[in-house]
């Protein structure tokens, strides 16, 4: 089926207007590869590279195609296929992909030194002084985005076992992600308070590894196997009624360990219990029926809400969080026009496509702002940092939070034990 349902959806066609840059050109591309009437090449890496993978396709289409999966697929096969290597790239990858985000405790401590950087003041006459000019172009450019980091990491914020003050009716374990546990564990906090709040033993392991959705969509294909084989091992998941994340890119891959890991004999069966599993916070909270905040505490404020890609159509969730910041009181939700367009974000595009990824950027925050909403709420870390930067950038001061901390702070108004 040739449709085109999925152009108007797409960012990258709706930018340039060409076929190629669509995904139903994409799918041309990778089916004239499968079909071997064309040669993998150089072209075909930047193409995927140049794909959001932001999945708006996938909810248009009607034909219920799993572009998420062929893009995956893709992506790998352009790695293997070794077109795109160069040394710069390759050593870049291998210290990220393969060092770093398999490493917690080494991503822990990189964290650390970057928080020191910056909280000694060392960045700030690092800019003062313009050495900044000094360091390589790329660098230079992705410098002012550095992400702020936290002094307390998830694990000390969130003892290892914490029990609801008012009994426990389910068991949960919770996911504190990489970039998640260094730039937002404030956030992780707010979703163990939220989930205490809701009768929930909150499980936390103090050393989480990677759950591999950066590996998984960056053609990383064996790593995203091997963080996934971790990541189950430390949750069991038949010891859990859920296994909550709050972070959207996360959540869309983490739903997929089933497929992930169908051959190996090993993990299959947990694999398949743990998709089952495994709950985006606001779904969850929704399905079990969430404590709806009592109305006097909360402060007043207008609301926008933007969804992240991977949440709305990675996991198909766009009602649950909505629901969550209607129920608190002196929330005024007001729709974002454009709601689920991609900020620009995109796992790592805003640093491989700086210059797509500013103008989704732009457009997103011109949005937001036409809103006079005061705050932004959004579920994933990614856009949360992409849309901190562009309020800056654009010199507004409208605050990005997530509905879970709003929620939390509402419990907390109430009540000092949330
Ligand atoms: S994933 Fe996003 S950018 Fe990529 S083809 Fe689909 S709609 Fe376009
Ligand atoms: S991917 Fe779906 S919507 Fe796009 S052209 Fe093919 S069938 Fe149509």
């Amino acid at each position: 089926m040739h449709c085109g349902m999925c152009l108007p959806t797409c960012p990258t066609y709706d930018l340039t207007k060409l076929e190629q840059h669509s995904p139903r050109g994409r799918i041309a591309l990778m089916r004239a590869i499968a079909d071997d009437h064309l040669e993998l090449g150089p072209a075909f890496g930047e193409e995927m590279s140049y794909c959001l993978g932001c999945l708006a396709c996938e909810t248009a289409c009607p034909a219920g195609v799993d572009y998420a999966h062929l893009f995956e697929v893709a992506r790998a096969d352009v790695e293997k296929s070794g077109v795109m290597d160069n040394p710069v790239r390759s050593s870049i990858r291998t210290a990220l992909l393969k060092i770093l985000f398999t490493h917690p405790r080494l991503l822990r401590l990189v964290g650390r030194m970057l928080w020191l950087y910056q909280a000694t003041g060392a960045q700030w006459l690092f800019r003062r002084l313009g050495l900044t000019r000094l360091l390589p172009a790329k660098l230079r450019k992705l410098e002012p985005i550095t992400p702020v980091v936290l002094p307390k990491f998830s694990h000390q914020l969130i003892r290892p076992v914490e029990k609801p003050a008012d009994g426990t009716r389910y068991r949960v374990g919770l996911l504190t992600g990489c970039v998640q546990d260094l730039v937002f564990a404030d956030i992780n906090r707010d979703t163990a308070d939220v989930l205490l709040a809701n009768g929930c033993e909150v499980v936390t392991p103090p050393v989480q590894p990677c759950c591999g959705s950066i590996h998984g969509h960056n053609g990383e294909h064996a790593v995203a196997q091997e963080m996934a084989r971790r990541m189950i091992d430390l949750f069991d998941p038949f010891a859990f009624d859920a296994i909550i994340t709050n972070a959207a890119g996360c959540g869309s891959h983490l739903k997929h360990y089933g497929r992930l890991l169908a051959d190996d004999r090993d993990y299959a069966v947990r694999a398949r219990e743990w998709d089952r599993k495994l709950k985006d916070v606001n779904e969850w909270l929704v399905e079990t029926g969430f404590r709806v905040p009592v109305s006097e505490a909360a402060e007043s404020q207008k609301v926008t809400y933007h969804e992240a890609c991977h949440l709305c159509h990675g996991q198909k969730i766009t009602r649950q969080p909505r629901e969550i910041l209607q129920a608190i009181p002196g929330v005024e939700l007001t729709e974002l026009p454009e709601s689920d367009w991609c900020c620009g974000s995109a796992g790592v595009y805003n640093i491989t496509q700086p210059e797509t990824a500013a103008i989704l950027q732009e457009r997103k925050v011109g949005k937001i702002a036409s809103t006079g909403a005061a705050v932004v709420a959004t579920c994933n870390p990614g856009c949360h940092l992409q849309l901190v930067n562009g309020m800056r950038q654009a010199g507004l001061d409208i605050r990005v939070t997530q509905p879970v901390t709003l929620l939390a702070r509402a419990y907390r108004a109430q009540s000092p034990r949330g």
